[in-house]
């Protein structure tokens, strides 16, 4: 009795004390499915339990919308320009455990505005430690770009996610971006890790998407994530309704994958 009160105990003053697992989905080819993927990921993984965070650092703000976000309250361009701390800039949405700092056009000026600061890469981390207690997910959604925005983002994370889709030149791309990542390490963020590869919009029957898959997985067999996200009409409706997938149609096969990819993310964050 007195062991399992001790083993307790020890939980509750560790998970007091553990910082946000910070996540971010790259990749500077626009179109493959990042905010598709940080919304119904978010989504899936506060359905299980888990307090997220969403933050949305592109100045398209699709990721706002996609959870019936505010637009009008504080955002993460006056939060990362000190005009307003972390903490009220975040806002609770709709849906259980899931929390979203919205994003803003101005995000699309930062890096003309931070060019000549000192430490600019490291404007977003200054920004968001007071907050990195209040979570055990944040979630961030890059521009498909590789400015100084994203790298503040490359230089706060802890793991990134990035999706690719199945096609020609895909390859390609994940070499460009497995480089950007390495010197990433070396230069600004020691520490960050690549969490997965992650397939998006596949069609089984297309050969190509196949053959993609087959080539990425055996040469980076380790880091893709087992879960891949099928091509379906509801996963890019859901988002003109302001709701991720597991609330437009729980049914659906996009939905499971977003589920079952939430599982994955929690065994290898741990
Ligand atoms: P950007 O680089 O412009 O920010 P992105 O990488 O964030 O784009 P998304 O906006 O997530 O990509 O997806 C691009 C388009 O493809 C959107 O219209 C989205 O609804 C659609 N889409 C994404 N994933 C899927 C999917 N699995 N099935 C069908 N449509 C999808
Ligand atoms: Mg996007």
């Amino acid at each position: 009795m007195a062991n399992l009160f001790d083993d307790r105990l020890v939980y509750i003053v560790y998970f007091e004390y553990m910082s946000a697992h910070k996540i971010i989905f790259y990749n500077q080819k626009g179109g493959v499915g990042k905010t598709t993927a940080t919304v119904n990921l978010g989504s899936a993984l506060s359905e299980m339990g888990h307090k997220v965070l969403l933050i949305d650092f592109d100045a398209q703000c699709n990721l706002t919308g996609a959870v019936s976000g505010d637009l009008k309250k504080p955002n993460i361009y006056q939060v990362i320009v000190g005009d307003v701390p972390a903490s009220i800039a975040v806002q609770s949405t709709i849906f259980n455990n899931l929390y979203l700092i919205p994003g803003s056009l101005d995000v699309a000026g930062l890096s003309i505005e931070l060019v000549n600061q000192n430490n600019r890469e490291y404007f977003l981390k200054t920004a968001l430690e007071s907050i990195d207690d209040d979570f055990e997910y944040i979630l961030l959604d890059c521009p498909p770009s590789l400015g100084l925005e994203t790298m503040n983002a490359l230089a706060w994370a802890d793991y990134i996610i990035i999706p690719l889709q199945c096609e020609y030149l895909a390859m390609e791309g994940l070499n460009l971006i497995m480089r950007t990542i390495s010197n990433v390490k070396k230069q600004l963020n020691p520490k960050i890790k690549t969490l997965g590869i992650l397939f998006t919009m596949y069609q089984k029957r297309a050969l190509l998407n196949q053959q993609v898959v087959e080539d990425i997985s055996s040469f980076f067999s380790d880091v893709v994530f087992k879960t891949i996200i099928p091509r379906s009409i509801r996963l890019s409706e859901a988002p003109s309704h302001g709701l991720p997938i597991n609330y437009y149609d729980k049914s659906n096969v996009g939905s499971k994958a977003f589920a079952e990819l939430a599982k994955e993310v929690v065994s290898r964050v741990q």
